[in-house]
């Protein structure tokens, strides 16, 4: 067993661990992000919002993914039986960026870890986090297997879980509350599109609607280079219900939405379909004395308005002053100044999010005379723009959606 310490020990560097560890490296600490896998590996997640431009360019990540080639992305398209509404970001309530890219996450991830390096943090590939001691305030044990079966006990001052969907010191602290959600599933994969559909703006995402499942819906995200991600979100029984091979039921899936049948109907499927259920989980508390969660480690809901990297690069920007502090002997306010805007954050995609599960959200997409004011709030929360409390929105979802939607809802 070898033994080994440093400041902070990050698990997982997905965007919310290479970001959090370039912003703790550039304030002069030891980092060690410790990474299961080895990058490049694949990653769902292709979407990105405005908003990640703004968390990007503050963390001063955006120069290390900026010259990639990624495809633009610049608004949102919703089809179902064949009509459409788009909303496009350069009509925006909140001042910001109108657009952002659909990234090939593989690459988006690497090149965010290997900016993580540059800045001084220590990254170690194919170690995987197996438990956290966290009996001696202030010097948190992590037991960590390598893939070779080396282990190692690594002592920090600070543990930042940042392990995605696999979230650690949730599932070992008992933080987890899987199951708040109504259980979904997803059927994803890359194409080879061949799209040469005129009518196909490649630079919005676009979601499709099921004509006669209305929890079903798609998406189909344009990637540099003729590929796609597409994929399908369902209950799962929906989804089980789909025969044959993983490929086959995607496929059978997509032949169902007209739009998106058409859009992919010369598409190669030649890549691996992923699959994943009941991927909603919240988490009872996003910091500890010793530890905080950070991107999906600290709550994941639904991706249907891509907001996972926005919250990932959010969480990382939020953490870094709070940790930094503490480590050099501060009082912090870890709630008002870090559980809170995430939530708050969170919060707002949620109420979306549920919107759109109860079917009355699309109602207000598609209402054929919208308010041009409030269609430029909306744009805003699609573009991330969720911590701009001046867009009602924000500032109290919840209620002003219902209004809304119950405004826009067809005649009983
Ligand atoms: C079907 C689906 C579609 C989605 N689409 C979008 C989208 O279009 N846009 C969007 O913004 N978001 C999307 N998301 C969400 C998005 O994938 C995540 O929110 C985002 O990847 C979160 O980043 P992260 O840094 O928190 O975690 P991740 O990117 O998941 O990174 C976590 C890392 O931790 C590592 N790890 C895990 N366990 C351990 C361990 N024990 N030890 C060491 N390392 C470990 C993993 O290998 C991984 O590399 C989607 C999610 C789903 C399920």
């Amino acid at each position: 067993m070898n033994t080994e310490q440093t400041d902070i020990a990050v698990i997982g560097a997905g965007p919310a661990g290479a970001t959090i560890a370039a912003l703790l490296a550039d304030r002069g600490w030891r980092v060690t992000v410790l990474e299961r896998s080895h990058f490049p590996r694949f990653a769902v997640g292709e979407s990105l919002l405005p908003r990640c431009m703004d968390a990007l360019a503050d963390a001063g990540m955006l120069h290390a993914v900026e010259h990639a080639g990624y495809q633009i992305k610049r608004g949102v398209t919703f089809t179902e039986n064949d009509r459409d509404t788009s909303f496009t970001f350069d009509d925006q309530f909140t001042p910001g960026w109108s657009w952002t890219w659909q990234v090939l996450r593989a690459d988006f991830d690497h090149r965010l870890a290997l900016e993580a390096e540059h800045r001084g943090a220590t990254l170690r590939f194919g170690q995987t986090v197996e438990s956290v001691d966290f009996e001696t305030p202030g010097a948190p044990r992590l037991s960590v297997v390598g893939d070779d079966d080396t282990r190692t006990a690594l002592t920090a001052r600070f543990v930042c879980d940042a392990s995605g969907f696999a979230r650690v010191l949730p599932r070992l602290l008992g933080l987890d509350r899987t199951g708040s959600a109504p259980p979904r599933a997803a059927l994803f994969t890359h194409v080879a599109d061949h799209i040469d559909a005129p009518d196909y703006q490649r630079d919005r995402i676009v979601i499709g609607i099921h004509p006669s499942q209305p929890e079903v819906w798609y998406w189909l995200i344009g990637l540099a280079g003729g590929r796609a991600s597409v994929g399908v979100i369902g209950p799962p029984e929906w989804l089980h219900g789909l025969d044959g091979t993983p490929v086959e039921r995607l496929q059978q899936a997509i032949g169902e939405e007209p739009r998106l049948a058409r859009l992919l109907a010369d598409a190669e499927f030649d890549s691996r379909v992923g699959q994943t259920e009941n991927y909603a989980y919240d988490i009872a508390a996003l910091h500890g004395r010793d530890y905080a969660l950070l991107g999906n480690a600290a709550g994941f809901v639904d991706p249907i308005f891509s907001s996972g990297v926005t919250i990932a690069l959010e969480s990382a920007l939020r953490a870094v002053g709070p940790i930094d502090a503490q480590l050099r002997g501060s009082d912090v306010d870890w709630d008002t100044e870090f559980e809170a805007p995430i939530r708050a954050g969170q919060r707002v995609f949620t109420s979306f999010i549920s919107a759109w599960y109860r079917g009355t959200l699309k109602h207000v997409f598609f209402n054929p005379t919208p308010d041009t004011t409030i269609r430029t709030m909306l744009s805003s929360i699609l573009a991330g723009y969720v911590w701009d409390t001046s867009n009602p929105y924000v500032a109290v979802p919840e209620r002003r959606l219902e209004t809304l939607c119950r405004l826009c809802a067809p005649a009983a």
